[in-house]
């Protein structure tokens, strides 16, 4: 460990490192390689990924920031009930009561960094430092007794960087398919054909008289949905998918109804019609499907689930993708 002046220690002073989203990056980002460990339980780390330098030299960044802070424990921090600034204690029994929070605080504090020091986070990171110092048969790089970057600022930047390039890819993406579906005029008679060949249960899907025009019968959770097709002047296909709610026969549509309508509006993709019809089929079971995040059916003002959100990883399996939807209320969402 080196020892940096304490002013070379960032003075943000918290530690924030986003550890859940790195560890998905340094995981998902890699060829994986196994590092050069006798250790059994050595971890897959691809050292040759700058976000995992980046992530581990902000882990011991974090450390040695910690190190600062431990060097307090004595005497200040102990003794702190005793400096003459603070207003004295009432009693000497406070005095020891004041004396021993302090001294209880200041172990958590040595405590907690031993178990980041020695975490499983950290395994992988001490592993490679060993094995390079092996490598360079202890010759090392000296430090200059100073950072010279702050790694912690370094790595939001980084997973930014990431998230922005994946957001990037998927909007390209997007732009494929949406060309495709607009492709021509036909395209979404094949879509509503492939969607009727499924067979989903409690779900049927009728063309319409007009064109462009699909109805949308929940039997089970009785409701009817119209389904309209808006052209942009001077391009085939659809450029936005509408959902009106039809009255099921005597009686007007529900709130729930509307509530359902007024999700299927707010989706994403309005213009994939393969999309809002798998949207549509999450609401068969509209009265028997729980909230994903309270897993109760009625929420505190007795409404029933009525947001649906797509799932981030969608099974891979089927060509064209089926889209599948979480359930939740909208008190949960
Ligand atoms: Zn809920």
């Amino acid at each position: 460990m080196s020892t940096a002046p304490s002013a070379s220690v960032p003075a943000s002073g918290t530690s924030s490192a986003p550890n859940s989203d790195v560890t998905k990056l340094e995981h998902s980002n890699q060829n994986s390689q196994v590092l050069g460990s006798e250790n059994s339980d050595a971890q897959q780390v691809n050292w040759e990924s700058e976000l995992q330098l980046v992530s581990s030299l902000a882990k011991l960044q974090e450390l040695e920031r910690k190190v600062h802070e431990l060097r307090q424990f004595l005497p200040e921090g102990l003794l702190e009930p005793l400096v003459p600034e603070k207003p004295a204690p009432d009693s000497p029994a406070q005095l020891r009561n004041d004396l021993e929070q302090a001294t209880r605080a200041r172990l958590a504090g040595v405590e907690s960094f031993q178990s980041l020091w020695r975490g499983t986070e950290m395994k992988p990171v001490w592993s490679h430092v060993e094995s390079r110092i092996k490598e360079s048969n202890g010759d090392l790089i000296q430090p200059t007794g100073m950072w010279e970057k702050d790694y912690d600022v370094l790595l939001k930047e980084l997973i930014k960087t990431e998230k922005t390039k994946k957001e990037d890819i998927e909007r390209e993406q997007e732009q494929i398919e949406r060309s495709k579906a607009q492709s021509s005029d036909g395209e979404w008679q094949a879509i509503v054909e492939r969607f009727t060949q499924r067979d989903v249960p409690g779900m049927r899907v009728v063309k319409g008289q007009d064109p462009f025009s699909v109805s949308a019968v929940l039997a089970k959770a009785g409701m009817i949905f119209s389904i309209k097709g808006l052209q942009e002047p001077g391009v085939p296909g659809v450029s936005e998918w509408q959902v009106s709610s039809e009255p099921p026969p005597g009686r007007s549509p529900s709130k729930l109804q509307h509530a359902v309508q007024d999700c299927l509006n707010s989706r994403t993709r309005k213009w994939d019609l393969a999309f809002l019809l798998d949207m549509v089929s999450s609401y068969v079971d509209i009265k028997q499907t729980t909230c994903v995040k309270c897993n109760r059916l009625a929420d505190n003002s007795a409404q029933l689930p009525t947001i649906r959100r797509v799932q981030s990883t969608q099974p891979s399996q089927n060509n064209p993708p089926i889209f599948t939807f979480d359930t939740l209320h909208l008190s949960c969402a």
